[in-house]
């Protein structure tokens, strides 16, 4: 068999043993080499020109439960890569968790196995104060308990039920998509910390509501359309434009590309402000763009304001 090995960023070091096992059965094996980022990404293009028959998309579980568009004939296979890490931190964070008696749980991919473990500590490591602890499906993120940076409705869908909520794992890029008033913690195993992180959501939301207005005074606007699978929305990008347009918005330009290089995008010169249609979460890196960039879920609220200001806006 011809097959195609995909590795997200973090994974690629594992590369060639996993390629060795596929060998020495007998495969034909190629590497992409491309940056990859999540579930949404895979690398059907390359294995097309590859004529490959495989797919092997390892780090993450699929995206959504919905075929894959455009696979056509091509099998696709998601190898999940599970990390087993030490949940001492768990116990760590009970003594802050001990106020909030109900508690949604989530976690990332490379945890999820860990789930059951992380769940029992909650329920029976304070006798004193145990808790009741709920997980859930999300959209995008199909296995229980798993969130995404662009799907955190496993938390949100259970915010109406519990005290608090509690993220699992690395970084600050997971916990900080859940959208939930609610009192919500990061348990971080690598940084061995457990916080309560309200504070830097509360943070992000301002900034981008200051993007929300800032973009409001745009004459032109670029619209990023990226050909990635799970991210590939031309329509989306062809409403919004039209939607623009008709508030008044001089310019509006489809952008496509696959992975978006933000100095690329700068050397346009032209854009006032963007639009992601793409990746959700593009937003995060506004200050390497220099520009207010908004995400499609953001596009009522700017319309909202540029019919509100009308011609006053510029
Ligand atoms: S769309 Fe963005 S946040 Fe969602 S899986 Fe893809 S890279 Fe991650």
């Amino acid at each position: 068999m011809r097959i195609l090995l995909q590795f997200p960023q973090g994974l690629k070091s594992k590369a060639l043993e996993e390629s060795a096992k596929f060998e020495k059965d007998g495969h034909e094996i190629f590497l992409s080499a491309s940056p990859c980022w999540g579930a949404c990404d895979l690398a059907l293009d390359e294995a097309k020109k590859l004529k490959a028959d495989k797919l092997v998309h390892y780090g993450h579980a699929q995206f959504g439960e919905r075929k894959v568009k455009g696979a056509g004939r091509l099998e696709i296979e998601y190898r999940l890569y599970p990390i087993t890490v030490d949940l001492a931190v768990m116990h760590n964070a009970l003594a802050q968790l001990a106020p909030y008696k109900r508690l949604a749980l989530v976690t990332t991919v490379s945890h999820i196995h860990q789930l059951d473990e992380m769940k029992k500590i909650l329920r029976e490591g304070d006798k004193a104060h145990p808790h009741e602890v709920l997980t859930a499906k999300g959209a995008m993120a199909i296995l229980e308990g798993q969130v995404l940076g662009c799907d955190s409705s496993a938390a949100d869908k259970l915010a109406s039920k519990v005290d608090a909520i509690i993220y699992f794992g690395g970084g600050e890029f997971h916990p900080l998509g859940i959208k939930s008033n609610k009192p919500i913690f990061a348990v971080n195993p690598y940084a061995r910390s457990a916080a309560q992180i309200n504070d830097l959501i509360e943070k992000k939301r301002k900034k981008e509501s200051g993007m929300l207005i800032a973009a409001s005074q745009a004459k032109r606007i670029g619209i990023l359309a990226s050909t990635k699978p799970g991210q590939f929305n031309l329509r989306a990008a062809e409403n919004a434009k039209k939607k623009l347009l008709a508030v008044g918005v001089q310019q509006v330009s489809i952008l496509v590309g696959n992975e978006f290089d933000f100095d690329s995008i700068k050397d346009f010169n032209s854009f006032d402000a963007y639009i992601t249609a793409a990746c959700p979460r593009l937003i995060d890196d506004a200050e390497r763009l220099d520009k207010p960039i908004l995400n499609l879920a953001q596009l009522p609220k700017l319309l909202k304001l540029m019919q509100d200001l009308g011609k006053n806006r510029f």
